[in-house]
């Protein structure tokens, strides 16, 4: 019996290691605030049909700033590890400085992505606003619903 064949796993997993970084690595396999806040103040799910990632944000603001953010994801390693990274990187922010956060500091900050996964990077940043959005800004289409008049 091969031993690959035995655990199919490790066969895996050295194929992850020479495709990401380490720190794409860490954050898949530790995910920093993976969850859902029972109590958000906002939330959002995008959704990546090309790849199939689905990501989902809850978000917990005190005052101006975020206190918390969690994400639930299905999807690729990269999209799992951009996820985890993004809500380290914008907890304590304000709304302006977490709308400001840029792709290339996302990806910088995981220690840089595989041309091919560039999309789970612009996932999490696609959430990111929509959560933000969605906490910051009433309904946008209120207007052509037709249930209001003035
Ligand atoms: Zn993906």
């Amino acid at each position: 019996m091969r031993y690959d064949s035995v655990r199919p796993g490790l066969a895996i997993l050295d194929k992850m290691k020479a495709m990401y970084s380490a720190q794409v690595l860490d954050h898949f396999e530790h995910p920093r605030n993976a969850g859902e806040i029972a109590d958000a103040d906002a939330s959002a799910e995008i959704e990546n049909p090309a790849c199939g990632d689905v990501l989902r944000l809850t978000l917990k603001m005190n005052g101006e700033r975020i206190a918390d953010m969690r994400f639930k994801a299905k999807g690729c390693v990269p999209a799992i590890a951009c996820a985890s990274a993004m809500t380290e990187l914008v907890r304590g922010k304000d709304i302006h400085e977490a709308q400001s956060l840029r792709r290339d500091l996302l990806i910088e900050a995981l220690g840089g992505l595989p041309q091919a996964s560039t999309h789970a990077a612009q996932l999490a940043l696609d959430a990111l606003s929509a959560v933000l959005r969605s906490h910051s800004a009433p309904p946008r289409n209120t207007a052509f619903q037709g249930f209001r008049t003035k």
